[in-house]
Parts: structure tokens; C-alpha cells; sequence
């Protein structure tokens, strides 16, 4: 059942000036982007993201947040993506987890978890692929078992989780039933999600992924073994699992802010590197910068359009996550095809921004899945 208290967002003027931070956020994201031997963003940087206020962004003034709403929230993730789009991806899944616990946590789950990211600067990722289950997570393993006192033992392994080592709590889906349980299209209403902290004993991370794309993102492998959770740390339960899991795209938050912080990027190399090489009296390198620069412009307005309707706006945030991928890859091809050999070279930005492009391709659903969902959402009315 979702929370009674409805919490509304103030419309703010706008981000930029709402946040005057940003630019040294951004500074301190451009000066290690290329760093991707370790999987993930420098302990200063996380440390920067925690105390700049950029995590309780769209928190609400009641729990100690900047109380953004869900537009400005993905203005943010588009600002950092364009500079580090690793970074975009574990701000983006900290901003969702957020939203599942603003619309769906009891009023003690809010307070604690609320007020421990926009005090303590506490970082959230979500859980829920697993070695062998599909993206609409019908068959996982991880389970939970009911002790005796109200509390839940938590066993079981799970991949793909970005931001594993940098976060410290974890959304985790676990199956807590046998029965078979009826179907959503995302996840099944016998699983439940927890919240896991990564202090307690029973939580490892095993291993973060080496990556083709989203090489910063700290995606990897976490492992529960006899993690002790308590009655407390139960999010959801019998039923509302589906709805929680999608709840992100319900307030038009959407993966497509990152791909136009992608695109942004791609289409101004190409757009500098045709000035130095003085290609842009070029007629055909002219007509190719127009049609990126449209392009760009159709997936600002996708993006924006995510969350101007009223009511719920899954489809829109799932078409802008969808239409925004694909043409941020279609961008990064036609911005290398412009750079000829020079963005050949393994380490050149565009190589990075056209992988990073593809890793939401994959993602947070897969594009597979996001069409399966808003086509499911158009055929029943
Ligand atoms: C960079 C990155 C970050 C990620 N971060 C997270 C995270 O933080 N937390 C998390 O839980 N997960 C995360 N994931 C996992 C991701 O969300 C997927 O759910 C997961 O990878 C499984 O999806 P899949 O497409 O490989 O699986 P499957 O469903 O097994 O599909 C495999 C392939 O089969 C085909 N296919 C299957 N069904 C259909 C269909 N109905 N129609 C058409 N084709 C179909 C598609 O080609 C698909 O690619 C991340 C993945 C990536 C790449």
C-alpha cells in the first residue's frame, strides 16, 4: 500500500541557480572521467557528491532535502552525464531508490532513510538482477526467510548492481514465497524489496564488472549470506513489489536525462572539432552537425515531456529513456564518422560516450522490455 502523506515538489526557476554547487561538482567529475581502471569514481568524488548536496536533491524540505522536483532531478542527472555519464547512472538509481521510499516507505522509514542521505550523505542503489533471471525479474533466487521475532534471513547473490562498494544501502529484491504468485510485467507479487545496509555482517561485494561502457559506474556483484534484516527494513510487501519497482517512472524520472547529457556531449565534440579543423564551411560536415543538432533537440524535448503530463507518466519516461538511448548512439556514430581517425584511438571521448550510450541500451529496463511495457500500457487502454 503506498504512504497516505502525499508529499508535493515545489517548481523551482531553475536548477543552475538553485545549485550553485554544480559547477565544482562538475569540475571534480571532468578531472577523473577518463580514470576507469578501478571500476568506479575516486573516494573524492563520492565524498564531493556527498557533501555538495547533490544526493538530497529531491528530497523534501520536511527530511532535510533541497526538495527539487522530479523535473530538476533529471536536469541534474543530464549536467552530471554530460560530464561523466557513470556518475549520471548511480545518481540516477539513487534518485529513484529515493522516490520508492518517499511514495512507498512508512513514515519511520522516511525519517531514517530520508534524513541519513541528506544528513549523512548516504548513497542508495537497487538490486534486483541476478545471474540467470530475465530483466522483467520473474525468476530470482535470493530468498527471504521470516525468523522467529519478525526479522528476515537474507541469502543470495546479485548482479549488474551499479554503484555496488560506493553505495551503502541497497534496495534488494528477494523472494519471500514459494506459491506461485501472480505475474506483473515487472517482477512478481511474491518478492519483496529490503533495505540492506552494507554495514552489517551477512553483506559483501564481490566483484565490480569490467564494463564495455559505464566503465566508472561501480557495477558489479554484491553477495547476502545470512544478512539479518529487520521487520523495519522490509520496503514493501505482498502485492505492491511491481508498482514499487516502476514507481521511478510514474513521476517521469527517466534514464533518457542521461542520454541527453550523452548526446549533449557528443554533439559539441563534433560541433569543436569541425570549428578546429575548419570544417564547418564544409557543406557536407554542415548538413551532418544540423541533423545531430535535431536529433539533440528531439531528445531534450522527449526528455522534458517525461514529466510535463499530469497523472502517471510511465510512458513518456520509459519513450524518453527508449527514443533517448538510441539516438544518443546514433549521435556518437555520426560524431566519430565526422572525426574520422582522430576518435579511433581507444581512450578518444567519443568511443566512451558511444558505449555509455549502449549501457542504457541494456538497462534500467532494457529497451526490449521499456517497449514491451508502454506497448502492454497502450493495448489494454
Ligand atoms: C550498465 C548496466 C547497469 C545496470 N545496473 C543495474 C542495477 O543497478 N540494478 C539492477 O538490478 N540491474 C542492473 N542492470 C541489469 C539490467 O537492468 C537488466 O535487467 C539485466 O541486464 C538483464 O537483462 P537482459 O536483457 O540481459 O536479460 P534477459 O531478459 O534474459 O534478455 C536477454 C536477451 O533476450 C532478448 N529478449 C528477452 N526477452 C525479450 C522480449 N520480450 N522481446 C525481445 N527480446 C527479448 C533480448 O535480446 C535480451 O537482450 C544493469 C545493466 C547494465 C548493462
Amino acid at each position: 500500500m503506498k504512504a497516505e502523506k502525499t508529499l508535493d515538489w515545489p517548481s523551482t526557476p531553475s536548477l543552475a541557480s538553485n545549485f550553485p554547487k554544480l559547477p565544482k561538482v562538475l569540475a571534480a567529475l571532468r578531472a577523473e572521467v577518463g580514470d576507469d581502471i578501478r571500476g568506479c569514481p575516486s573516494d573524492d568524488l563520492v565524498t564531493t557528491l556527498r557533501t555538495t548536496g547533490v544526493l538530497r536533491l529531491p528530497i523534501p524540505a520536511a527530511y532535510g532535502g533541497l526538495a527539487a522536483n522530479w523535473r530538476d532531478a533529471n536536469e541534474m542527472i543530464t549536467a552530471l552525464a554530460r560530464a561523466d555519464a557513470s556518475v549520471g547512472i548511480i545518481v540516477f538509481l539513487h534518485y529513484a531508490a529515493i522516490s520508492r521510499i518517499i511514495g512507498y516507505g512508512s513514515e519511520e522509514q522516511r525519517e531514517r532513510l530520508l534524513t541519513a542521505v541528506a544528513r549523512d550523505g548516504r548513497v542508495f542503489a537497487s538490486s534486483w538482477s541476478e545471474p540467470g533471471a530475465d530483466a522483467a525479474k520473474q525468476k530470482i533466487s535470493t530468498r527471504a526467510i521470516r525468523r522467529p521475532g519478525g526479522g528476515w534471513e537474507l541469502d543470495g547473490a546479485k548482479t549488474f548492481t551499479t554503484g555496488a562498494g560506493v553505495a551503502d544501502l541497497y534496495l534488494v529484491l528477494a523472494q519471500t514465497g514459494e506459491e506461485e504468485a501472480a505475474q506483473a510485467s515487472y517482477g512478481r507479487s511474491n518478492q519483496d524489496i529490503f533495505v540492506v545496509d552494507s554495514t552489517l555482517p551477512g553483506f559483501v561485494v564481490e566483484e565490480v564488472l569490467d564494463l564495455s561502457g559505464m566503465r566508472r559506474s561501480a557495477t558489479g556483484l554484491i553477495r547476502l549470506s545470512g544478512y539479518m534484516a529487520e521487520a523495519s527494513d522490509v520496503l514493501t510487501h505482498s502485492g505492491a513489489t511491481p508498482d514499487v519497482i516502476g514507481y521511478p517512472h510514474t513521476l517521469g524520472l527517466t534514464l533518457g536525462s542521461v542520454a541527453l547529457g550523452i548526446a549533449e556531449e557528443a554533439h559539441d565534440i563534433a560541433v569543436d572539432m569541425g570549428r578546429r579543423r575548419m570544417l564547418l564551411d564544409n557543406p557536407l560536415y554542415r548538413h551532418h552537425i544540423f541533423e545531430v543538432g535535431s536529433q539533440l533537440a528531439a531528445i531534450r524535448g522527449v526528455v522534458r515531456s517525461a514529466t510535463e503530463e499530469r497523472g502517471d507518466r510511465t510512458g513518456p519516461a520509459l519513450t524518453a529513456k527508449v527514443f533517448g538511448s538510441e539516438t544518443a548512439e546514433a549521435i556518437c556514430r555520426t560524431a566519430q564518422g565526422l572525426s574520422g581517425s582522430a576518435a579511433f584511438l581507444r581512450l578518444h571521448a567519443l568511443n566512451r560516450l558511444a558505449q555509455d550510450a549502449r549501457a542504457l541500451t541494456l538497462m534500467g529496463p532494457p529497451n526490449y522490455l521499456c517497449r514491451e511495457l508502454v506497448a502492454t500500457r497502450i493495448a489494454e487502454g
